[in-house]
């Protein structure tokens, strides 16, 4: 399919962002792209269940070569449907452009998991020079005169009436994306987009590279014990650890990263130091000189506000909100106001509650952001009794994996089994045949790779390697979840937070979004939805991690194999609202801000003052800062994936929170009945209905915001 038209472009345009700058690849050798040996990335992908991609074949020098040669094959495709002296039909244009680009989707996979996940510097070079040419090539698609025309003639058919419902939606996906990417404007105005674009490639890259440079490079080394008060054993194991890999062996590392600044900022007594962290993080990107993002900020901006007129529309904002459920910019903005004040007014709460615990202890201070975590942990274990540490025990990574496999079993009558002589990027990561528990018909591969490393990104995603389809054969999924859970000692399991099992089902939703997908055409398939619909399936797993039948078959403790006792079930269920006002204000400002830059038109915009004047504006709580400050904010900056789109995580939690309730109302979370409706109607269906209307197939109704607002804790 001409994919990179489509989804794979957002999916490129991260992919080229992505990476740290330690990776030592193991693939160095180089190689001569003028030998007659055949490009591996290019070939079909051989082997068992439709076929794999050859991941043990994989050279950072095959990559550009293999580009190259898989978008001139693509260009050649579309030229031939272009050029065609048939009338178009919906078949001889649409499915025939849903047939192209198979080479170009298979390289551009690999592609984009060596950005994810094995991104060595010399990757990075790659990626700093085909990000430009990738935005050049999809211009050249989307820009081919004669092939819009095509397009549009099907789109404007009376035979269009004639095409089952999900062809229809096909066609309009096409012609709408088409006239999104700028296919009616004049030569002049199409010169110009394409210039925007290759120019933006050029700064997401810079912008995502300069962020990822100040997490390298900037550290905090702890040489004392009296530094460590405070951190618990499994903290200090992983700071020394770093001190070892940042070859400062018998120190203790703080890295600029989330995942080593956030339990640095939760557990240590030392307040000196906590600030010192703290600033560390929230200034990546902000520190002058050639990693600076600020001036990147407004370059982006400016080239955004540009195009958006080009296109037509009023905004960039309201660009990108055009085609996902909130429609308009107006319409999340309301929603984000709607929550803000309740969920600022839970804050004032939250910081009483600590400051009444700081005084108690005489500690003399008024609290800064650098001391939200600390008192929020303590005021935890005052309040609830809860010590996260003492939930660790009974969560073992790989029995999180076997319920959150016999979840899906009882849901969607899944099976997962080891799939043995499938190549991996990297010897940690397994690989699960997915089968129905009753016919045994395959279903899918799940590629699971949990532990962080060199060149793999931070944080927790799902990448759909393969996506369902029908047009080219009985095409079968291929998902990969992943993770970067520190590995444990060799022979002990691995024990991670409730937090961290949460992401874990979060995850796995967008993975049974891939793997339920049962539809006809690829463009529509799986996780393909709307940028605002997409995390609700995901967010909607979570839901599943507390029901007592995982919790007694799963949690139980790494030593003893007993299950979690009720006691501790209960207090984490009572602590579940718990810091909900820190949780919902940090991101929830960051989303706000994001669709008001937006919302600014061609307004030169100087990034420092507008964060802080427009924060004052909110009313933001002095006690926290932004969960992305924008010189930092890669949701936004690093592509125009998010962009205008932060609000999507909110906006998909109402439906979640509400779908949740459709459980609760009938059996409970097991209810097969609610099951089979939920795969009918959401998870298998991708993008071939308007999200709205399969929101309503399944619950008989449109989403309300109160579910939403209980599950946070928060009176609206
Ligand atoms: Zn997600």
């Amino acid at each position: 399919m001409c994919n990179i038209a489509k989804r794979s472009l957002l999916f490129l345009l991260l992919a080229a962002m992505i990476g740290s700058l330690l990776m030592t690849s193991t693939h160095t050798s180089a190689v001569n792209a003028e030998t007659a040996d055949p490009n591996p990335l290019l070939a079909e992908w051989e082997g068992r269940y439709g076929g794999v991609p050859p991941f043990d074949k994989v050279q950072v020098a095959l990559f550009k070569p293999a580009l190259e040669s898989a978008m001139t094959e693509n260009l050649a495709e579309i030229d031939k449907i272009a050029k065609s002296s048939d009338a178009p039909t919906f078949e001889n244009t649409i499915v025939a452009l849903e047939r192209a680009g198979q080479t170009l989707d298979r390289v551009s996979t690999i592609y984009g998991v060596w950005g994810s996940t094995m991104a060595s510097p010399e990757f990075q070079v790659v990626q700093r020079e085909m990000a430009p040419k990738l935005a050049a090539f999809n211009d050249q698609v989307t820009q081919n005169a004669a092939l819009f025309k095509r397009i549009e003639t099907v789109y404007n058919s009376p035979d269009k009436k004639k095409l089952t419902p999900e062809q229809q939606r096909l066609a309009w996906y096409y012609y709408t994306n088409f006239v999104r990417s700028g296919a009616k404007l004049d030569a002049k105005g199409k010169a110009r987009v394409a210039e925007i674009n290759q120019e933006l490639a050029g700064l997401f890259t810079k912008f995502s590279q300069n962020v990822l440079f100040e997490e390298d490079n900037q550290l905090i080394t702890l040489k004392t014990e009296e530094e460590l008060a405070g951190l618990p054993q499994s903290v200090r194991d992983a700071e020394a650890a770093s001190g070892v890999t940042r070859k400062q062996p018998g120190t203790w590392v703080i890295m600029n990263t989330r995942s080593s600044v956030e339990p640095f900022l939760t557990y240590s007594d030392r307040r000196d130091l906590r600030e010192k962290v703290w600033r560390m993080f929230i200034m990546r990107g902000d520190n002058g000189g050639e990693h600076d993002n600020n001036a990147i900020i407004t370059q982006i901006l400016q080239l955004r506000a540009e195009r958006a007129k080009l296109l037509g529309y009023q905004t960039h904002a309201h660009w990108r909100l055009e085609n996902a459920m909130a429609k308009t910019p107006e319409r999340a903005m309301e929603l984000m106001m709607a929550v803000w004040k309740p969920a600022v007014a839970r804050v004032h709460e939250e910081v009483k509650d600590m400051q009444a615990l700081a005084d108690k202890e005489k500690a003399g201070i008024k609290i800064e952001p650098w001391d939200y975590r600390y008192y929020m942990e303590k005021v935890r274990k005052a309040k609830y009794d809860l010590d996260q540490n003492e939930v660790k025990p009974y969560l073992q990574l790989d029995k999180l994996r076997e319920a959150i496999h016999w979840v899906a079993g009882e849901l969607f009558n899944f099976k997962f089994t080891p799939a043995t002589n499938v190549p991996v990027a990297h010897p940690d990561i397994t690989v699960w045949e997915v089968t129905d528990k009753t016919s045994g018909k395959h279903i899918g591969l799940w590629y699971f790779d949990p532990y962080a490393r060199a060149g793999k990104r931070s944080g927790a995603w799902m990448n759909a390697y393969r996506s369902q389809e029908r047009v080219n054969g009985e095409i079968t999924t291929i998902v990969s979840n992943n993770a970067n859970f520190v590995k444990g000692k060799p022979g002990e399991p691995l024990l991670i937070s409730w937090d961290d099992a949460s992401t874990m089902f979060h995850e796995f939703g967008h993975a049974l979004h891939g793997l339920n997908s049962n539809v006809t055409y690829p463009s529509l398939s799986g996780t393909a939805v709307a940028r605002d619909y997409v995390e609700f399936p995901s967010q909607l797993m979570e839901h599943w991690l507390s029901t007592p039948e995982v919790l007694q078959k799963f949690a139980v403790h790494y030593q003893t194999g007993k299950p979690i006792p009720q006691e501790l079930v209960d207090k984490i269920n009572r602590s579940r609202t718990f810091n909900q006002g820190f949780a919902t204000v940090e991101y929830l400002a960051a989303a706000i801000l994001d669709m008001k830059l937006h919302l600014l038109g061609d307004k030169k915009v100087d990034a420092r003052s507008f964060e802080k004047e427009a924060l004052a504006e909110l009313g933001m709580p002095h006690e926290i800062v932004l969960r992305h400050r924008l010189p930092q904010f890669l949701h936004v900056f690093s592509s125009d994936g998010y962009s205008a789109g932060y609000y999507s995580y909110l906006w998909s939690d109402v439906i979640t929170a509400d779908a949740f309730g459709a459980f609760t109302e009938a059996g409970g979370p097991y209810d097969r009945k609610v099951a089979d409706r939920l795969r009918k109607n959401i998870f298998s269906v991708g993008n071939t209905i308007d999200p709205a209307e399969g929101y309503r197939n399944f619950r008989g109704r449109d989403p309300k915001v109160e579910a939403l607002m209980k599950k946070r804790g928060f009176s609206g």
